[in-house]
């Protein structure tokens, strides 16, 4: 396959493409044709595979630059993996008018809400962060119908397991998960019975 496959708006591909990338990886190939289609997906996936891409490229896609809303959750366990994830996103949606927004602890909670009022279509967030800015009503996810969670096996440790759960309660009902973790511990099993609906299973 090629990237042209996907009939990815004009403003995505060229970012692709200025990022070097010439082909999909196989884990691209899997998931991009069916999060496109917005279908639930659990991917069990290595770092180092390409799946940032393979999440980025379909949310950067579905995102209506008109509508002035969150439309889409990144969460990952760790404040850096956050930054590199969101780093990604911005050179991918590089031509697109795709707004990008980090938040975790350890930084400026005024700052946070400053930035919530203008306009932000993508949050990469741990867990913490996010659901207290949610539980403020600052962050509005009612429009947020993409959750991504990479590295979900210790995204659904015991510390962030219930955040997530409040997390997914401020979704709208017609949400689409998408979940990569390199293992699949009963964490992550217990978690695909509860909300996931007839997901696409990737196995690399
Ligand atoms: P990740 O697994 O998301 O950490 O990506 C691992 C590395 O592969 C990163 O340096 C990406 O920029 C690179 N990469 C991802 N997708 C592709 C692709 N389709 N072609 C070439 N390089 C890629």
């Amino acid at each position: 396959h090629d990237f042209e496959d996907y009939f990815l708006k004009r403003e995505l591909l060229m970012g692709i493409y200025e990022k070097g990338f010439e082909k999909p990886s196989p884990i691209q190939e899997e998931s991009i044709p069916i999060a496109l289609t917005g279908r639930d997906i659990l991917a069990r996936a290595k770092n180092g595979t390409g799946k940032t891409a393979a999440f980025s490229i379909p949310v950067l896609e579905k995102i209506d630059t008109t509508k002035a809303e969150i439309q889409a959750m990144l969460l990952v366990p760790t404040r850096e993996l956050a930054l590199q994830t969101a780093q990604v996103c911005r050179e991918l949606g590089k031509h697109t008018n795709v707004e990008v927004m980090v938040t975790t602890g350890g930084t400026s909670l005024k700052d946070d809400i400053m930035r919530l009022y203008q306009t932000i279509h993508v949050v990469v967030a741990t867990p913490g962060r996010i659901l207290d800015l949610s539980n403020k009503g600052v962050c509005k996810l009612h429009s947020c119908r993409i959750l991504v969670m990479d590295e979900a096996d210790k995204l659904l440790s015991p510390e962030f397991q219930p955040l997530i759960e409040q997390l997914i309660s401020f979704l709208p009902e017609d949400r689409q998960i998408m979940l990569f973790s390199a293992t699949f511990p009963v964490t992550v099993k217990q978690f695909k019975e509860k909300f996931l609906r007839k997901p696409y299973i990737i196995n690399l």
